[in-house]
């Protein structure tokens, strides 16, 4: 849903609040402190009296819009623009669009990128394997960085790595990653963790990370030095995403830190995960009650 959608669909901060009860509840309110259902509506506002523990609670109660001070109406608009953002959503744009400050926009942000973390099913099939570096080039004038170069690209500088899969067709999960850990040991966990080894090929390039992997698994590589595809053979759909996010991550987001990183990771896998699914706003209300995992 765009915003236009939400207004309409919920012009008040009543609307929103039935919305999210139906999301979270189904029409049966659960007290989130006793999981009792024997509750009857308060007498102020939207909330709910338990019979159970004798206190009151309203929706929002341990959801990442407990203790905002920012009203759903807000929160849903928020929701809906990071998820249409194909590019990302830097917090200096959200603080605008929705009117809030900027440190109340980051907090959101980061809010509603802590409910897109998921489990993905396992991957079968056709998988593509590939890391990229993430990291700003550095500012004209910039010292050089510890391995002497300013501009360098890819394994053997000072960037952040981040590994990832593609299900061809299907789902992708991608990570940040120490470079100590982009060796053969971790590499290899990180596919036995997200494929159905039994039931899948892997595709990576000849890296040499990747060289246990046949010690498991069907492995195909593509020689990126002899030819980017050999007909199945290709590593196209994992690098096409590499490309969203290193635009998304250098555009909107500049000054990424390594503690955070993998928020964004995870908003673009989520966004690409969910790319055409109608009900994702609801399946994101979803995961941001607890409705699902
Ligand atoms: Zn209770």
């Amino acid at each position: 849903m765009n915003i236009v959608a939400i207004y309409k669909k919920f012009p008040q901060e009543s609307d929103c609040i039935a919305h999210l009860e139906r999301v979270r509840w189904n029409g049966t309110p659960v007290c989130p402190y006793c999981k009792s259902t024997r509750t009857t509506p308060a007498r102020s506002g939207h909330r709910h009296h338990c019979n159970g523990c004798n206190t009151t609670f309203s929706v929002t109660v341990d959801t990442i819009f407990h203790h905002t001070h920012m009203d759903l109406q807000k929160w849903f608009l928020a929701i809906s623009l990071v998820l249409n953002a194909k590019k990302g959503l830097s917090a200096r744009q959200l603080a605008r669009d929705i009117e809030v400050n900027k440190s109340t926009a980051w907090y959101v942000g980061m809010r509603i990128r802590n409910a897109m973390f998921e489990q993905p099913e396992l991957m079968r099939g056709i998988v593509e394997m590939d890391e990229c570096y993430i990291g700003g080039k550095p500012r004209k004038g910039n010292t050089p960085g510890p391995e002497g170069g300013t501009h360098k690209r890819g394994r053997g500088t000072s960037k952040i790595p981040v590994v990832g899969m593609i299900e061809r067709g299907g789902k992708i999960v991608a990570r940040p990653v120490d470079k100590s850990k982009l060796n053969a040991k971790s590499l290899s966990k990180f596919v036995r963790e997200h494929v159905d080894v039994a039931d899948a090929m892997l595709i990576t390039d000849e890296y040499k990370g990747y060289i246990r992997i046949k010690t498991f698994m069907p492995h195909a590589v593509i020689n990126h030095q002899v030819c980017y595809a050999d007909g199945e053979i290709h590593t196209n759909s994992i690098e096409g995403f590499w490309g969203l996010l290193k635009r998304g991550i250098v555009g909107q987001y500049h000054r990424v830190t390594l503690r955070h990183l993998h928020q964004y990771v995870t908003e673009f896998c989520y966004r690409y995960n969910y790319r055409n699914n109608p009900a994702l706003f609801d399946i994101t209300l979803a995961r941001a009650v607890g409705a699902i995992a």
